[in-house]
């Protein structure tokens, strides 16, 4: 089976190459290291069943391939409003040129989409059936409104085209191989902690998350992917422990025996107050769940920062 991960440069779609290979596909990563780098799958590059272009989606691509992975989109709320116009590009123009490719070859393909779409969410826990609350012009709409329209022009070209698709609503998902400078909370306050240097929590560190291991993840994309049939629907997947931003704060300073203090900063426009995942549909159909507890989790990857920060980044800033 031959694979194409779009954004395989990037935190999971590095994870997913990796996993893809090991299971005897032949793994071709698209990039174009906006968000991504190629350290991420510096230790594929010697594989001979993987190969990377430097690509960006939003140009249309033309090759031969089974599945369709579709990852590439900064997810760091930072990064992706950072250029608002190249997010909504993204999720756009480069989810129909997946679409159209995978309609040429008639190749399966999946949509990494985001609990975003659930926007600042007035139900709790969040079902795949809501509808969601969101900011048609708030600073996170380019990246809510963008993947609300791929998941659209997913569910058409399902519709109109006959494309086998997948969508798959990804939850706060934390691990090595996230970037040191990435901005988002887990990696801000694990390289924070381990500096010794104060942990930045938002607003009174009172909203939510929920926070999915890696590798949890990896094998719900699998298990979903695995499906036989078709899905014109989404599916959930993250874990549903939910923790307070100031919660978590603390248990990262504790698990670093870290000497950091918190410091209370604005909190940023419509940041979400509460999200969780009601992950029962993804249990029914895919017999899926996380395993990997907060706390097993958060070891492993304030041991990967650990690492990473012992060959001296002076340019990481947090
Ligand atoms: P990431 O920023 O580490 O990876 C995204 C990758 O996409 C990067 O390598 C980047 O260079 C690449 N990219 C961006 N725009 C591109 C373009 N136009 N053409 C080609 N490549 C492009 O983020 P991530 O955490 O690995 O997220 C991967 C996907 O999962 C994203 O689509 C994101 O929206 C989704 N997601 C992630 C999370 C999470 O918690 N990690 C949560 C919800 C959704
Ligand atoms: N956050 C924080 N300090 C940080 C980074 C993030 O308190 O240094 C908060 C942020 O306001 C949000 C939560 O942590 O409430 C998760 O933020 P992240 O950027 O990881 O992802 P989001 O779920 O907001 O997309």
């Amino acid at each position: 089976m031959r694979a194409l991960v779009a954004g395989g440069a990037g935190f999971l779609g590095a994870h997913l190459c990796d996993r893809l290979l090991q299971k005897g596909y032949h793994v071709t990563a698209v990039d174009n290291l906006s968000t991504g780098f190629l350290e991420n799958i510096a230790s594929l590059e010697n594989h001979n069943n993987f190969q990377f272009i430097r690509h960006d989606i939003c140009s249309s691509l033309h090759l031969e391939v089974d599945e369709i992975y579709n990852l590439a989109c900064p997810a760091s709320p930072v990064h992706y409003q950072s250029d608002p116009l190249q997010t909504l590009r993204t999720n756009i123009m480069g989810s129909m040129n997946l679409l159209e490719l995978a309609k040429e070859n008639g190749a399966k393909i999946m949509q990494a989409s985001t609990s975003e779409v659930y926007g600042d969410p007035l139900v709790h826990p969040q079902k795949e059936l809501y509808w969601g609350n969101v900011n048609p012009m708030g600073q996170r709409s380019c990246y809510d409104e963008g993947k609300r329209c791929a998941e659209t022009f997913f569910y058409e070209y399902h519709k109109q085209k006959n494309v086998d698709i997948r969508v798959v609503r990804v939850f706060n998902t934390y691990g090595p191989k996230m970037h040191p400078n990435d901005g988002r909370v887990i990696s801000n306050f694990i390289i924070q902690a381990l500096r010794n240097a104060p942990l930045t929590v938002y607003g009174k560190g009172l909203q939510t998350r929920s926070f999915c291991y890696v590798d949890d993840l990896i094998r719900g994309i699998m298990a979903f992917n695995d499906l036989q049939e078709t899905c014109d629907f989404p599916v959930n997947l993250g874990n549903p422990e939910e923790f307070t931003v100031l919660e978590l704060a603390q248990f990262i300073i504790e698990l670093t025996n870290s000497r950091s203090k918190i410091v209370f900063c604005p909190l940023p426009q419509d940041d979400p107050q509460k999200r969780r995942p009601d992950i029962s549909l993804a249990k029914k159909i895919l017999g899926w769940q996380p395993i990997v507890p907060l706390k097993e989790g958060l070891l492993r990857t304030i041991s990967y920062f650990d690492t990473e920060l012992s060959y001296a980044q002076p340019n990481v800033v947090v």
